[in-house]
């Protein structure tokens, strides 16, 4: 921990030490019945803040004390020794990203700009959301699913465990999170059968597409 003044630590991603949990963007029992609340709330409130201990207390004394998140994630992204603080700030990061993804309004329709991109890169809206279940059940173990922007291309990629493609050079648009916690109290062993209920129903294409500007 540095010594600088720390009475208003933000809440906000790109902030240094210590690091705080983000806000959940809507109650716990919001995205019911597709999450439910017991979910959400082991999720938000043991996974993610756990997260956010372990970086605090892996990055007090070091040089990583007075980085933002997204420099800790570079700074440690791909190097054996840093892997521990790079697990901890990018599982903050992805998962604060993940809870923006979904908006207990969200599913249905992609707004127009973003089917025009989704027709133009994969065929159809249901074809990428194919696309997004097939690499959530095809990534072996942890991990996610995400809609990224290569250079001007729309991808589905899969990462595991951490890793994320904002350190590899790559635009994230929406993430679902296929860690068996993620899903394992509503779904047990049924993976597809949460993302698919996530993409038809949470999520918000609407922030993807924001991302995408
Ligand atoms: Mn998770």
């Amino acid at each position: 921990m540095s010594d600088k003044d720390t009475s208003h630590p933000s809440t906000t991603p790109g902030a240094a030490a210590p690091h705080v949990l983000p806000p959940l963007p809507y109650a716990e029992n919001a995205l019911e019945p597709v999450i439910t609340a017991k979910t959400v709330s082991f999720h938000y409130g043991k996974h993610h803040q756990g997260y956010v201990d372990n970086l605090n207390k892996l990055v007090a004394g070091t040089e990583y004390a007075d980085m933002a998140l997204e420099k800790i994630m570079a700074e440690t992204a791909g190097r054996l020794e840093g892997a521990a603080i790079f697990n901890n700030a990018a599982q903050i990061w992805n998962h604060t990203f993940y809870w923006k993804s979904l908006n207990p309004k969200g599913g249905g329709e992609p707004p127009d700009a973003l089917r025009q991109m989704m027709v133009a890169a994969f065929g159809s809206v249901d074809a990428c959301k194919k696309e997004l279940v097939d690499a959530a059940v095809a990534q072996f173990g942890s991990g996610w699913s995400w809609l990224v922007l290569r250079g001007d291309a729309l991808k589905v990629v899969k990462t595991a465990n951490a890793e994320t493609p904002l350190t590899k050079g790559m635009k994230p648009l929406l993430t679902i999170d296929v860690w068996e916690h993620a899903y394992y109290l509503d779904y047990q062993n049924r993976r597809a059968d949460y993302v698919n209920a996530v993409l038809d129903r949470l999520i918000d294409w609407e922030f993807a597409l924001q991302n995408a500007g």
